[in-house]
């Protein structure tokens, strides 16, 4: 069997540049992770062959039975690691696995509830490039001022107004415990259902480290990539009531043939998550995140609502008179993975934002604690004080190369 350096050196070297990207740098990107080699294995495997369309014995091809296998796998763990009645593996990414679930409980110009995208919810939530803005009225809550925190007294006034069909829950930069017993409360003052997207938090509702909604929400999504530590994917999970209209909607209402080698990795990651490890690992993810907030505050930034109770905080760069996309620029060259966030009630463009988001599920993944989140910390801050100074960002950027070499990643693919 030739190898890919020989049939496509070019993408070879992709490969290989990425590794060294990962393993050199500081990824500090709050949705991003780094999945075991078991997981990756899984990925890279025969079973992208396979055609599966249907599910696990009632498929529409033949030759099933040995991926059935991996997917009543992937279905169980899952079912076992979130509580869950229902769980369907297959939805190819997390806007899939939101869109499957809108289409199990609304009609095209029915009304949502969510959070707003400057607020920190996801584009599927209702923004208005998004299928999710185009199909549906959209009705948003936001952050009240003084604490930035979730305004549940405004979303339960816009829910009386406009009685939404779905109240959606969740985001994907909002630092703080979401109180889902008080979204449950909202919902059925209205007789709407209730749809939590965990995508970000995952991790840490399966570990126990964030309170879960599924024994609250009609029906609840997820990505599989972000603090769970599996391969890109969706998830969506429910009570019994749903399977039906669920399993219809994902297939074949939105996706043909399921990616078998993702859910297979899939199913990997749900038994890892069920290791007594996994719960050590996240509350390392939450300790790192307190320990890292900590050290940006000292160092003289803001963050928003104060702090964090997650695995993310979302750092206000004003005090430094930067902006979010200036910041993301200086912290890349001193080698720290960033994306620019917008602040609430940020006074910036989206493009621009007063704010980056900042997580540590990744670093974490390595192996780093509490006295490496300090060490971040100063490096973060001192690259941002010498933002012009490119010569000092570069030196930075060796120190973390040599700092991160005592925590390696997958160097061993590093020939
Ligand atoms: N939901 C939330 C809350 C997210 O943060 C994301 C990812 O950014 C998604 C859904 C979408 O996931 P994907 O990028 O897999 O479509």
């Amino acid at each position: 069997i030739r190898k890919l350096a020989e049939v496509d050196p070019e993408i070879a070297k992709v490969v290989h540049d990425e590794t060294r990207r990962q393993e050199e740098g500081l990824e500090l990107i709050a949705s991003e992770n780094f999945v075991s080699p078991a997981v990756m294995e899984a990925m890279g495997s025969v079973l992208t062959n396979k055609y599966a369309e249907g599910y696990p014995g009632k498929r529409y091809y033949g030759g099933c039975e040995v991926v059935d296998v991996a997917e009543n796998l992937a279905i169980s763990r899952a079912k076992e690691l979130f509580g869950a009645d229902y769980v369907n593996v297959q939805p190819h990414s997390g806007s899939q696995a939101n869109m499957g679930a809108y289409m199990a409980l609304m009609k095209p110009g029915d009304t949502i509830l969510s959070l707003d995208l400057n607020s920190g919810g996801h584009l599927t939530h209702g923004a208005a490039f998004n299928f999710s803005g185009k199909l549906y009225k959209v009705v948003h809550y936001g952050l009240t001022r003084d604490t930035e925190t979730l305004d549940y007294a405004q979303a339960a006034a816009l829910a009386k107004e406009h009685k939404p069909k779905v109240v959606v829950v969740g985001a994907s930069a909002y630092p703080r415990t979401i109180d889902f017993a008080k979204f449950r409360e909202i919902a059925d003052s209205v007789g709407a259902a209730m749809m939590v997207d965990m995508a970000h938090i995952a991790g840490l509702v399966a570990a126990g480290v964030h309170p879960s909604p599924v024994p609250l929400a009609d029906i609840v999504t997820s990505t599989t990539h972000k603090t769970l530590r599996g391969p890109r994917g969706g998830l969506v999970l429910s009570k019994e009531q749903y399977s039906k209209t669920l399993n219809s909607q994902i297939f074949p209402g939105i996706q043909g043939g399921p990616l078998m080698h993702v859910i297979a990795a899939k199913a990997v990651a749900f038994r890892e998550a069920l290791s007594p490890e996994f719960k050590v690992y996240q509350r390392q993810i939450v300790a790192n995140a307190q320990a890292l907030a900590e050290a940006l505050k000292r160092g003289g930034l803001r963050l928003c609502s104060g702090g964090t109770d997650n695995h993310l905080m979302l750092v206000d760069l004003r005090p430094k008179n930067l902006t979010g996309k200036v910041a993301e620029e200086v912290l890349g060259k001193a080698g720290i993975t960033v994306n620019k966030n917008m602040i609430p009630f940020d006074p910036e463009k989206p493009m621009v934002t007063s704010g980056v988001r900042v997580g540590t599920p990744a670093v974490s993944a390595r192996g780093m604690k509490e006295a490496e989140m300090a060490t971040i910390g100063a490096f973060f801050v001192e690259a941002l004080d010498n933002a012009s100074d490119d010569k000092r960002l570069f030196n930075i950027r060796s120190r973390i190369e040599e700092f991160t070499r005592s925590f390696p990643l997958y160097a061993s693919r590093l020939k």
